[in-house]
């Protein structure tokens, strides 16, 4: 923790002494200031976030690797006095073998995180259904009764849970040279899902359906487009069926540019509330993560491209796109060209509703609004 505080205090004087200044709702052109709504910042790897903002218009982002304990928190508050803008999710503690009880204390280390240290949600990861088990060791569904209270809290607590349940439909292949995305299941040999072993897909969507239902004044963030970019059908009955269901493009425009881009386009400005802009964007001590990792290591002179792939698929008509993350696999994208009120909601306006965010950056606007 000192040695961790000690390195951001440099930071601190690295980035006044180069003269950085806070993020402002600065936008590129006729695009306003972006928020990007789904990243993974850890403390090593914030050095990179105020030149990665600025050069690409972002002036809020949502850091979903937020820790579980007050260590962790009292590092993120420092994160976001360096860096304005940076906000977090809670994530809770897994372990191997979850004890009875065990979401009722999340719920109050949520609450502390949100109440104390500002956080503005709760972030849960794809392990719960795929690999969480309980103490006799049998696997726990993603709705499963004991992690009630913590949705129940976070509905109370008026922050959303951004949830990531299953993975693309390639992961439940057989993990061979036909598999679309064999290059990132290569890399990725955990990422496999084929097999007994693994639950099924739509047996986990089932599960997070569950958990939406049973809390609906719980937001929930369903992330990579509710994890069904495959098929926008299934996405669209979801938005429509639950109105406490939001969902991010995160690592999932490689997917979404594949259809044809007029039913996209009409997705998008059916659902333009619903539709939050997040990447993805990964800045840890491993290296950069953009959108997914392969066995390149991207450097700082990929993120400019990893962005401007994002904003020409939503702003531009054109066809045959590069899309933003190559190893999900070689093929084109084609451009939605959205309305411009459009586009402002989702790069903006719909993240800042469910955060419920008012203020500009800033620590000073770091607390729950009203
Ligand atoms: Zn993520």
């Amino acid at each position: 923790m000192l040695s961790t505080l000690r390195s951001l205090a440099i930071f601190t004087a690295c980035v006044l002494l180069s003269g950085a200044s806070p993020p402002s709702d600065g936008a590129t052109g006729s695009r306003p200031a972006v928020i990007d709504a789904h990243a993974h910042i850890t403390p090593s790897g914030l050095q990179h976030l105020p030149g990665i903002m600025k050069s690409n218009g972002i002036d809020l982002v949502v850091n979903l690797s937020g820790g579980s304990n007050p260590r962790a928190f009292r590092v993120r508050q420092k994160m976001s006095e360096i860096v304005p803008g940076l906000l977090h999710f809670y994530t809770p503690a897994w372990r191997e073998r979850i004890q009875p009880g065990f979401g009722a204390r999340e719920a109050a280390k949520l609450e502390l995180s949100v109440s104390t240290f500002g956080y503005r949600g709760l972030k849960i990861a794809k392990a719960l259904g795929l690999y969480l088990t309980d103490e006799l060791g049998r696997r726990i569904p993603v709705d499963w009764p004991e992690l009630d209270p913590l949705w129940a809290k976070a509905g109370e607590l008026r922050v959303p849970v951004a949830i990531h349940t299953s993975d693309p439909k390639a992961f439940w292949e057989p993990p061979d040279p036909l598999n679309e995305r064999f290059e990132e299941l290569s890399v990725h040999p955990s990422w496999s899902f084929h097999g007994p072993e693994y639950p099924p897909r739509e047996v986990l969507l089932d599960e997070r359906d569950r958990v939406i239902e049973r809390h609906p004044k719980t937001t929930f963030i369903c992330v990579h487009m509710a994890n069904s970019p495959e098929d926008l059908e299934v996405v669209d009955a979801l938005l429509k069926r639950y109105p406490n269901v939001v969902v991010d493009i995160s690592a999932r425009v490689p997917e979404i540019g594949r259809h044809d881009p007029e039913a996209v386009r009409a997705f998008f400005i059916e659902h333009q509330d619903r539709i939050l802009f997040g990447t993805d964007l990964g800045l840890s001590r491993r290296g950069l993560m953009l959108g997914s990792t392969g066995n390149d290591t991207p450097g700082l002179d990929d993120v400019k491209p990893f962005f401007d792939a994002h904003f020409e698929f939503l702003e531009t008509r054109t066809r045959d796109l590069r899309h933003p993350t190559p190893v999900q696999g070689d093929w084109s994208i084609d451009g939605i060209g959205l309305p411009p009120e459009v586009l402002r909601k989702i790069y903006r306006d719909n993240a800042l509703r469910v955060l419920r965010f008012t203020g500009p950056p800033g620590p000073s606007s770091a607390a729950p609004g009203p």
